[in-house]
């Protein structure tokens, strides 16, 4: 457990990360999305949204440190994918899922239609055709029961028996949903989704506006961190087994179409969502959710990245880094290093 003296310093250099980050010029920013509408152009919705900012750091150790907006809720868009898929794994095993999803960065936008032409596989499991598919491998009787489940392991990984999903945010997602919509055909066309197109695109919209908070996601994060078990409830979330798997295709293919930027500037397995949050994982030792919902041309969030970014390089995160600045972490993580 960290001492009284290690939690203050570990809040103080938060706080720091946040105003500074905070002041962040806003000519980076490209858009923010609203369900429904896409990406808007700043100037629209600057005044509400600009300022939004949480940075949540949750250790394997069960530890939670917040800073800014941390219980404000947002949907998990794209981050959804990352459940979603370990959940089919778990259902139908690695070899079962691959027929179906491919985990090949596509270097294609998260919407893509592209798919791989050799087999008709979507590229991987953390862009929508993937997801798709993924969500076609749920097995309950019917979509209520599906949505049932799904709830229930994100709630697991969070440790929230609240979370649920945004009605609102749902309506305008299923109203603007054509691209999506596209996409389910062509894939069922390829044999790759066997549910109806509605029903299927309804349940991955739903699982996409499923509401969380910055605090939420980070320990989503430490529960990947931590082998698939919540370091916090202590309930296990994901088989371990695939925990793996999971986190593999996170760093090759988490960030979209600048996920080989990431995993070479930052260098930790993580998913980013259109609401502007972005959940990291350091295995063995903390998750990290950010919120800020401006976002850059690829749909990543303009400070999520930032502050990863310094996160990263200040503690020596990167998988192939060799060194700390800011030897903070090993003490804050003594005696559990799984
Ligand atoms: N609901 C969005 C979609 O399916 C999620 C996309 C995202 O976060 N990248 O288009």
């Amino acid at each position: 457990m960290p001492t009284q003296d290690i939690r203050q310093r570990m809040n103080q250099r938060l706080a720091e990360l946040y105003e500074r980050h905070l002041a962040l010029h806003e000519d980076k920013i490209v858009g923010y999305y609203t369900p429904g509408t896409g990406n808007h152009k700043p100037e629209e919705t600057a005044e509400s949204e600009h300022k939004r900012f949480a940075i949540c750091l949750a250790t394997t150790d069960g530890e939670v440190f917040y800073v800014g907006d941390h219980d404000r809720p947002f949907a998990l868009q794209s981050i959804s994918k990352v459940f979603v898929y370990g959940m089919a794994l778990e259902a139908h095993g690695r070899d079962n899922v691959l027929k179906r999803v491919g985990v090949e960065p596509s270097g294609d936008a998260f919407n893509s239609i592209v798919f791989d032409e050799r087999n008709n596989r979507p590229y991987n499991p953390m862009v929508n055709a993937g997801a798709l598919a993924t969500t076609d491998l749920m097995e309950g009787e019917d979509p209520a029961e599906d949505l049932e489940r799904i709830l229930g392991v994100l709630r697991r990984y969070a440790g929230n028996e609240d979370l649920k999903v945004d009605e609102d945010v749902f309506a305008l997602e299923m109203g603007s949903a054509d691209r999506n919509r596209a996409t389910s055909y062509l894939m069922r066309s390829y044999g790759m989704i066997s549910h109806a197109v509605e029903e299927n695109l309804a349940l991955y919209l739903r699982q996409c506006s499923v509401c969380v908070t910055s605090r939420d996601l980070a320990v989503m994060a430490a529960t990947l961190a931590n082998g698939g078990v919540n370091p916090v409830t202590e309930e296990q979330a994901l088989a371990s087994r695939y925990v793996r798997d999971v986190l593999s295709v996170m760093h090759t293919c988490g960030m979209y179409d600048s996920a080989g930027q990431w995993a070479y500037e930052v260098g930790i397995p993580a998913k980013s969502g259109v609401s502007g949050a972005i959940l990291a994982v350091v295995p063995g030792k903390l998750g990290i959710g950010v919120f800020s919902p401006g976002l850059d041309v690829y749909g990543n969030s303009v400070r999520g990245i930032k502050v990863c970014e310094e996160i990263s390089e200040r503690l020596g995160l990167h998988i192939f880094a060799d060194d700390a600045e800011d030897a903070l972490l090993g003490p804050l993580n003594s005696g559990n290093g799984t």
